[in-house]
């Protein structure tokens, strides 16, 4: 491949071959050259966890993505490949022992399911509190969680183009369809929009929208430019992990050019559109073809920002993270989140406690300029709302955590500090305690009342 780089040290997409999209999934593990090198111990056992957890991988990531002379010490590796650990020890040995003695699919469906409940599947109560109605009726596929932005999970965006490891919607892809949540159509998202004239922010998410024919895309998304009755909403956010997974998408797929001029359309029609990429690791945005799909995005007149989770085994380290940050800078990309890992699937294989994350957070913002620390963090995705761990201090000879919600189920929780005794040990927001001898947080009556439903 002949590149052809510009001063700017952009790649320019006429120097990117196309691709054809070819994808792995737990039946053809084996079928990807690599892995068969591996040894067969080490196959069996992800095998095992990818009957639990879901797993599905495409050759760009195989070949271009991982290092696999050296895998397990490769972050891509453990991010797209099961290991033992990310089970307990007990629910891997049961679903082991039923693969070993070739089960039937229907014996082994009863084991795995009963590990799959007891993986917490739908974290903040992503089922049951956020489900909007129109004229009474439940509206599948939207959540509105927070006042100014709703998500949107359009039918055909629900898989990604390959899955993470730890992903917190990994229920979604595990074929149970009463996991799934996904709308069916865009009349019902528009008709909510028109109702709901404080949203100013709606999210494309998933799996991942840029799955989506572009066409597809273009029927969910016409209506912003074209329709008064939804002037109020002024930034289409698309949450993908595409950059990363298949940057193909945005320069040599056949409706590349076609989604480039959508949101080209969406931005000279006076909209933000934003972009938000997931990232966890610097080595996805080294190919030339993520290089190229950037500056594709970025010549449409849309953003991008950066949002991924702090991981054990994957990112669990200060200077990966600034040299992130610093390289996503110099790409146009504005940092965004550092989120913490959800409490849900292989949590206890990837958690970080608390604490630490926030001493990481620290260590690498404090290494970057200005510019970057548009970065904010880390923050967990909880029930009542995103917790930012601001720090730790003492007050009146108490060592705290000190806290803020960056967005709460109340637009006025936002901002306030509030203080948790401290814990070295916790790693979600439950797992911690009011500081200074409350009983409570300024916020759980409110938050209590919510989820009874009274307000
Ligand atoms: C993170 C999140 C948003 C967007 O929040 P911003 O702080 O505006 O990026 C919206 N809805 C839900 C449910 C979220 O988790």
């Amino acid at each position: 491949m002949n590149q052809v780089v510009s001063m700017s040290g952009q790649i320019s997409a006429l120097s990117i071959d196309p691709k054809p999209f070819k994808v792995y999934t737990h039946n053809q593990m084996d079928k990807i050259p690599q892995v068969a090198e591996l040894p067969e111990e080490m196959r069996f056992e992800m095998k095992v966890v990818a009957s639990v957890l879901p797993f599905r991988v495409n050759q760009y990531v195989i070949d271009e993505l991982i290092d696999w002379q050296d895998p397990l010490n490769c972050p891509i590796f453990r991010l797209m490949f099961p290991q033992k650990e990310m089970l307990e020890a007990e629910d891997f040995d049961k679903v082991a022992e039923l693969v070993r003695a070739g089960a039937s699919m229907k014996e082994l469906k009863v084991v795995v399911n009963e590990v799959r409940e007891k993986l917490n599947p739908h974290p903040a109560g992503q089922k049951e509190m956020n489900v909007p109605q129109v004229n009474g009726e439940a509206i599948e596929g939207l959540q509105h969680k927070y006042r100014e932005t709703v998500l949107f999970f359009p039918s055909q965006g629900q898989v990604c183009h390959s899955y993470c490891t730890f992903c917190f919607r990994w229920a979604q892809f595990v074929g149970d369809a009463d996991l799934r949540f996904a709308a069916k159509e865009a009349s019902q998202f528009h008709d909510y929009l028109r109702e709901h004239t404080e949203v100013t922010d709606v999210l494309f998410t998933g799996g991942d929208p840029m799955v989506m024919k572009t066409k597809n895309l273009r029927a969910y998304l016409e209506a912003f430019m074209t329709d008064e009755s939804l002037s109020h909403v002024q930034t289409i956010r698309i949450g993908s992990k595409a950059l990363t997974f298949w940057p193909y998408r945005f320069v040599t797929d056949p409706d590349a050019e076609d989604l480039l001029e959508l949101l080209r359309e969406l931005s000279l029609a006076g909209k933000h559109v934003a972009f938000m990429a997931h990232y966890n690791h610097p080595k996805e945005m080294q190919t030339p073809v993520a290089k190229a799909a950037i500056s594709a995005i970025r010549s449409t007149g849309a953003q991008i920002r950066s949002q991924g989770p702090l991981l054990n085994h994957i990112n669990r380290d200060a200077q990966g993270w600034a040299d992130m940050w610093r390289e996503q800078v110099q790409l146009g990309i504005i940092p965004y989140y550092m989120f913490v890992e959800r409490d849900t699937g292989a949590q206890h294989y990837f958690e970080v406690p608390l604490v630490e994350a926030w001493n990481i957070f620290r260590d690498a913002y404090q290494q970057v300029s200005g510019v970057a620390r548009t970065v904010r963090g880390p923050s967990m995705s909880a029930d009542p709302g995103k917790v930012e761990i601001q720090g730790v201090c003492e007050i009146n000879g108490e060592k705290v955590i000190s806290l803020r919600f960056i967005q709460g189920r109340n637009p006025d929780w936002v901002n306030r500090p509030f203080f948790a005794k401290y814990d070295e040990k916790a790693t979600w927001l439950h797992h911690l305690e009011p500081a200074f001898g409350e009983e409570k947080w300024f916020w759980t009556d409110e938050f209590e009342a919510m989820k009874a439903g009274k307000m």
